[in-house]
């Protein structure tokens, strides 16, 4: 074995034992969304903290340090794609953000936004923005000199903090998606709304009892490709996939008699990450090449299967008798067509998580050319809920009765998330541009859905997308894909066909 094999070796010894480390949290973490009695929270929180130091400890330690250089993992090229390469690059760019930020600026962050995050509960439960201004202010700081630390090269400090999500990606390549993108939708949502058109929403809020909603969705999940032998569904407040690692992956879900939807699609879209997750390369386990590449491609696999899947006409000429079967009282006198237009309700509305597919995009695009102007200091956080309101106005139609149902609707802020909104509204991009590829290679998907056929488009997926880890950034990936750059058009392009046919337009 040459001296450059054992380094690697030695290198890869060392990310695989971090990451096992990582996943003991992550078990941790998921027992407390799950089980944890009240109270075992202090406990489990000082085991969080424990492992948490202790991981950071191994990613900064001077082992690594000594094998990166000996590895020269500095002047890897990033057009190395062979895995190794990519090993070697991508865990050494893990190392070199990890050791750019100052322990005490790491420690002032984690400090203050756990104090923001109560600080933010309480003043949206008041409906109190001055009370959550100055956390926001100094949360805002932070960042900023988080993003001084990191660096962005030629680029904005805006874009430092974007690429801790996306990594590649940058507020231009954002933009440049996201302007055309805005304009498209805003017409889009205005035709809906003039069509007078408005589906029977009413039928989905009837009795479905919980217990069947249970094993309708585990069902369905099933049938796209999760594997239940390597997976578990259970419940929590605020659901969540989290892969523990080979044969090991949860997922979560909440129930509601009265909302069918929620839980359903919910548990769709959960168990697209987990097919992201169990597809992953397991010879790469711990390493870069068998860990996903971003926040937005893992959400373009669940959007995929959540929205192009599971809400479309075909999937539910194969489902829909099972469910009627199922949830008789509540959906016998329901037709398919008008259960498949209620599904599919597209309305301004007030809060993100609950927007339809159409109107979703509108409200990530509000939160970045908030953060930007943000981050870059042209925006005061005092002014955010006059900036925030106008906007909603010219985006949606509506103003917004108050803060806590605006401007402070989401934790991401007062928890120093900043920069992670737009991997949202990526993902549906992505995921619209790899399934206008998968469609041109695998033939009239829609018609394998309507015969309950699904693994063609989840192997698809396994081999263009999971399999690859971190070989490329998510641009590159979508580049490699579809032979283009990231676009905006196969989302309209799709958005407009189904809403065209559902609303009459
Ligand atoms: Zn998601």
């Amino acid at each position: 074995m040459t001296d450059r094999q054992q380094l690697y070796q030695d290198l890869t010894a060392e990310l695989r034992k971090t990451s096992l480390l990582g996943s003991c949290s992550a078990v941790l973490g998921w027992d407390e969304q799950t089980n944890l009695p009240p109270g075992g929270g202090e406990h489990r929180a000082n085991q969080l903290s424990l492992l948490a130091g202790l991981v950071h400890e191994r990613i900064t330690s001077p082992r690594l340090k000594e094998l990166f250089e000996a590895l020269d993992a500095a002047n890897i090229p990033a057009a190395d794609d062979t895995p190794k390469a990519v090993n070697i690059r991508e865990a050494y760019r893990d190392y070199d953000r990890a050791t750019k930020l100052p322990q005490k600026l790491v420690e002032e962050i984690s400090r203050v936004t756990t104090l923001s995050q109560q600080a933010w509960v309480s003043a949206r439960k008041n409906d109190d923005f001055s009370a959550f201004q100055p956390w926001l202010e100094k949360v805002v700081t932070l960042k900023r000199e988080e993003a001084q630390a990191i660096g962005y090269g030629d680029g904005i400090p805006y874009d430092a903090l974007l690429d801790i999500y996306e990594p590649g990606a940058t507020a231009d390549i954002v933009t440049n998606v996201f302007t055309p993108l805005r304009e498209e939708l805003v017409s889009l949502v205005a035709a809906i709304r003039e069509s007078g058109r408005q589906p029977d929403v009413d039928i989905l809020t009837r009795s479905y009892s919980i217990d069947k909603q249970r094993t309708f969705g585990i069902d369905a999940a099933t049938k796209i490709g999760f594997n239940f032998d390597e997976g578990r569904l259970d419940i929590a407040a605020h659901p969540f996939c989290s892969g523990f690692g080979p044969g090991d992956c949860r997922l979560t879900t909440r129930y509601d008699e009265h909302h069918f939807p929620g839980a359903f699609f919910g548990t769709l879209h959960e168990a697209g990450h987990g097919i992201y997750e169990q597809g992953l390369d397991r010879q790469h386990y711990g390493l870069p090449m068998g860990n996903s590449t971003s926040l937005g491609i893992h959400e373009s696999q669940s959007r995929l299967w959540e929205n192009f899947v599971g809400r479309s006409h075909e999937f539910w000429q194969h489902f829909y008798p099972a469910a009627q079967e199922t949830f008789a009282a509540a959906l016998s006198d329901v037709s398919l067509d008008n259960f498949h237009a209620a599904i599919n309700d597209v309305r301004p509305s007030l809060i993100r998580v609950e927007a339809d597919e159409v109107t979703y995009n509108l409200h990530i695009m509000l939160r970045f050319e908030i953060e930007q102007p943000l981050i870059a200091g042209d925006l005061q956080p005092g002014d955010v809920p006059a900036v925030w309101n106008e906007k909603f106005l010219q985006f949606f139609g509506i103003t917004p009765p108050n803060d806590a149902d605006g401007c402070m609707q989401d934790v991401h802020w007062s928890a120093g998330l900043i920069g992670y909104f737009p991997t949202y509204a990526l993902g549906n991009m992505y995921a619209a541009q790899m399934y206008e590829v998968a469609e041109a290679d695998l033939g009239n998907l829609p018609d394998q859905f309507a015969r309950g056929e699904f693994s063609r488009l989840k192997e698809w997926l396994n081999v263009n997308v999971h399999r690859r880890g971190k070989q490329y950034s998510a641009n590159r990936l979508i580049e490699v894909i579809s032979g283009q750059p990231l676009s905006h058009e196969p989302l309209v392009k799709r958005l407009r066909q189904k809403y065209s046919a559902l609303y009459g337009l």
